[in-house]
């Protein structure tokens, strides 16, 4: 199959397409590496003020940034929706998410960063939790305010700077979250957007401002990253694809939980890398947990993502929908039975069902980004976790069941950086957030991503 291009990427220049209608957004001048290197020393200079700043002031730019995204809520959502095609309601939820992060930091970061006494022969021991410098990140396309802000917030509030380059497709949105953290009173530098294609991205990864690299995306993406960045001794935070079980078994409360399992899969049209990937059913529920998992997939509304009654929208990119249905063909090859959808209209992908599901199919060894719900059955509870566990990514595994007891004991088997019970794999401000194996590693959000770009300094004291 002949994929359609990424995001063009042209004699230098950025072209942003809306995935709705396949209409041009804009079009940006990729930075040259005259202002890269300027963008680079002014983030130093940044740096340099910046650490000696109070974290009181800090948390109360936090405070200050909170209040922007709140009065900019409704146009900041309709630019996510327009560069990568969420809908609407879903892309003022994303915001709302970055207003708590931002309060979570500004009542904790204090506390989170305070010199942290040990006790030992020393008339004075302590960690002290100093910033690094200026921390590049790398980031993607499909929770664009929320996934920077993330990275953004804690590692600013620990006295970095910050050097974003967005997914070429959320151009738009890189300039205006640069534009958030000015409005909100950050000195200049501390928080730069730059427009960049990878080649540049290995020589900003060298350059001795840079101190640190926090990438979320794919895992190509994070084996590439991590290799420039430990030929220079850098540290990495790599928040890479997932694969996530739901594990539903005979007890599992459907009437309660029907709605969170297919929000699980199907809400930002599938492209979360939290999302549930493979359905994995134990066989006296699986006939009434197929029929209702189709009833209300049949449900889902699409159209324009800006009517704020679509619940589903496009994928991000027309090549995005080309790779899901290669997987899809591959794994209808391999025995997979189409229950439902499995229509691509451009950038458009009708959800799917798929069941007959074995191990070997793309569908359940790869990472589907996208509408598909590969359902397979299982003889019981047992099998149903060994299932979960056939995955080279790390990032969750939900199950959902009546019996807590039978849930609590397979938390120690579960390799995975999260485990939910009755409940989707979610990230919150106040819980780590991250992988393992090939999603991954590093941790974002809580005390834990706070502390991820910071020196751990160990200071020992005799009188
Ligand atoms: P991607 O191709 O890896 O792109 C992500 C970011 O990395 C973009 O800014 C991209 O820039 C940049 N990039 C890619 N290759 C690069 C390279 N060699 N050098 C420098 N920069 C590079 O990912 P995607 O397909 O757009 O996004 C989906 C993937 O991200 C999925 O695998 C998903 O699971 C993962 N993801 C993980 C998390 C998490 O928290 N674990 C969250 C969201 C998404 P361009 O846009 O310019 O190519």
């Amino acid at each position: 199959m002949i994929l359609t291009l990424k995001t063009p990427v042209m004699n230098n220049s950025i072209k942003t397409i809306n995935p709705f209608n396949n209409k041009t957004i804009k079009e940006y001048e990729v930075h040259t590496s005259e202002q890269l290197s300027h963008f680079l020393e002014n983030s130093k200079k940044a740096f340099d003020k910046w650490r000696e700043t109070s974290i009181k002031e800090r948390c109360r730019l936090l405070d200050s940034l909170a209040q922007i995204l709140e009065d900019d809520k409704d146009q900041l959502a309709e630019l996510i929706t327009l560069e990568m095609g969420k809908p609407l309601a879903q892309s003022i939820s994303e915001i709302e998410k970055c207003i708590t992060l931002c309060d979570f930091y500004a009542t904790n970061a204090e506390d989170f960063l305070a010199d942290e006494l040990i006790d030992t022969d020393a008339n004075e021991s302590f960690i002290s939790y100093d910033p690094l410098g200026t921390i590049l990140a790398v980031m993607p396309w499909n929770y664009p305010f929320w996934q920077v802000l993330r990275f953004a917030v804690p590692t600013l509030t620990a006295g970095n700077t910050a050097i974003l380059k967005h997914a070429s497709n959320v151009t738009g949105c890189a300039l205006a979250i640069e534009k958030l953290f000015e409005r909100a009173g950050y000195p200049q530098g501390c928080f730069t957007s730059i427009i960049a294609n990878h080649d540049a991205i290995e020589k900003l990864i060298a350059n001795d401002i840079i101190k640190a690299v926090s990438l979320t995306g794919s895992e190509k993406a994070g084996k590439s990253i991590a290799a420039t960045a430990g030929k220079h001794l850098k540290k990495t935070v790599l928040e890479l694809g997932g694969n996530n079980a739901c594990i539903v078994l005979d007890d599992a409360d459907l009437d309660k939980h029907m709605d969170t399992i297919v929000n699980a899969r199907m809400q930002n049209a599938g492209q979360s890398c939290i999302a549930a990937k493979r359905f994995i059913v134990t066989e006296t529920i699986y006939d009434e947990f197929l029929k209702r998992f189709k009833d209300k997939v049949a449900l889902l509304k699409f159209g324009d993502p800006m009517d704020k009654q679509v619940t589903i929208g496009t994928l991000a990119r027309v090549d995005l929908g080309d790779i899901l249905k290669k997987q899809i063909d591959g794994s209808i090859a391999l025995g997979a039975n189409v229950i439902s959808g499995n229509k691509q209209d451009k950038a458009y992908f009708e959800p799917t069902i798929l069941t007959d599901i074995t191990k070997d199919m793309p569908v359940f060894k790869e990472e589907t980004f996208g509408p598909v719900a590969p359902i397979m059955k299982v003889k019981n509870t047992e099998e149903a976790f060994r299932m979960a566990a056939e995955t080279r990514f790390g990032l969750g595994t939900m199950v959902f069941t009546q019996s807590i007891e039978i849930a609590q004991h397979y938390i120690n088997t579960i390799e995975d950086g999260a485990y939910f019970v009755n409940e989707l794999v979610k990230s919150d401000a106040r819980l780590p957030f991250g992988g393992t194996k090939a999603s991954g590693y590093g941790r974002e959000l809580s005390r834990e991503g706070i502390h991820e770009f910071v020196n751990r300094k160990t200071v020992f004291i005799n009188h």
